[in-house]
């Protein structure tokens, strides 16, 4: 009975001190923010703990006690959302991806994940959809859960574990005699590719990406490698279970019976063509375009931009772009980082303007239509009450410039600060 009447004492004691736990309040009053939508002047931001309270002019009582960070010529913003990382990668020009899956150990991956979590969180990217692990198995699983147990620093993770490919297209690639490790998971027909997708979702997938197409064809050019009916099939399972399918796509034929399965996304698209992309549009299938892979690959082959004459490959994806910007496709901002320098995730954005589109959407594509489109629109991508406090300031205005978005002065990530200059 007095055991009984202790533990009773200790949990009611327990209990006090949680409720009196005093929140914890923030405003931050910056000279303008990118609500996720358009530029508001005016606007303050008040967080409560880990959530935004408020945001807008200031027409509310501030709480005792709330902490006022000034934020002078700077812009506020959502915390970036970079839609296509590869964390357990590192640039090819210092590593190749074959070398890199073959001979790094998985250790080493992961101590260089934990780096490029951290320089990305610090570059503003408050959120990260990871689109496979590239050979190290679940290890996203692991770092995603040791970020939110708070061991390491870094983003948000969405992530995709393994990713899934056909039989025979995927690399590493060593003689016929001698079977490699693969940098994803094999899978063919209806009854393995549900198995496959099953396992990953039990192991912590949060979406499912499947290679639609890969360089196997007869001159290592890109073609198809799912028949639609098994990618109809994947997205039926996927689905069922409230996840996204996500597919990597270059050739027309792969990007159409993508759109045709019902995927959420189309990464890379290279090859898309007006007919392509008005059936996405018509299936609010959203491109992910990943600018800077393209042109990092061509860079470390040898192109010197800006010196040299812009190389085929270039001039072909600026006019696919155009395309899919000119039917209406939503448009993710998304890198494929990894290929180049975890924290540079900027330099996507950068591009998308270069290829042709405006500062403020491109800013729009990094928040709000990011989160949107991955299906996490209630939580992150804009700076609205009840969302998470997702937040960075940079110098500046990044709508007139989009230089100002690597002018990183405040970086907040569920209420907590990170970085702040
Ligand atoms: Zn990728």
């Amino acid at each position: 009975m007095q055991k009984l009447i202790l533990l009773l004492v200790f949990i009611i004691n327990a209990d006090l001190s949680f409720s009196q736990h005093p929140d914890k309040y923030i405003l931050l009053k910056p000279d303008r923010v990118f609500d996720g939508e358009t530029m508001q002047a005016g606007w303050v931001v008040l967080i409560k703990n880990k959530k935004i309270e408020q945001a807008g002019s200031m027409m509310f009582k501030l709480p005792a006690g709330t902490e006022i960070i000034e934020l002078k010529g700077m812009t506020l913003l959502p915390g970036l959302i970079e839609g296509h990382s590869h964390l357990l990668l590192h640039p090819y020009n210092e590593t190749s991806w074959n070398e890199q899956v073959l001979k790094e150990s998985r250790a080493e991956r992961t101590v260089r994940a934990v780096n490029h979590a951290k320089a990305t969180l610090m570059a503003g990217f408050t959120t990260v959809r990871d689109l496979g692990t590239e050979g190290a198995m679940y290890d996203d699983v692991g770092l995603k859960e040791s970020i939110e147990k708070g061991l390491t620093a870094g983003p948000r993770m969405i992530i995709a574990t393994r990713a899934i490919v056909a039989t025979g297209s995927y690399g590493p690639k060593l003689s016929v005699d001698n079977e490699s490790i693969k940098g994803a998971a094999e899978a063919d027909g209806e009854d393995a590719l549900i198995k496959e997708i099953r396992t990953q979702i039990g192991n912590g997938a949060d979406l499912i990406k499947i290679y639609a197409d890969y360089r196997w064809g007869l001159n290592k050019d890109a073609q198809p490698t799912f028949t639609l009916d098994e990618l109809k099939k994947a997205a039926e399972v996927i689905q069922s279970s409230g996840r996204k399918l996500v597919v990597h796509a270059v050739t027309a034929e792969a990007m159409k019976r993508a759109t045709l399965a019902g995927t959420s996304t189309i990464e890379h698209g290279d090859k898309g063509t007006e007919e392509v992309f008005k059936l996405m549009k018509e299936k609010g299938v959203a491109l992910c375009p990943t600018l800077s892979a393209g042109e990092s690959i061509l860079q470390y082959d040898g192109w010197k931009k800006g010196i040299d004459t812009a190389p085929q490959r270039v001039i072909d994806k600026k006019k696919s772009f155009q395309l899919a910007l000119k039917s209406g496709v939503t448009i993710c901002m998304g890198s494929d980082v990894g290929v180049f320098t975890h924290g540079d995730n900027a330099r996507e954005m950068e591009l998308m303007i270069e290829y042709g589109m405006k500062p403020v959407e491109v800013l729009r594509s990094s928040t709000s239509i990011n989160a949107d489109v991955f299906g996490y629109g209630n939580k992150i991508g804009r700076i609205k009450k009840d969302l998470f406090a997702d937040l960075i300031a940079v110098d500046g205005d990044p709508s007139t410039d989009i230089k100002n978005i690597r002018k990183i002065k405040l970086v907040m990530k569920d209420g907590v600060v990170y970085k702040k200059e």
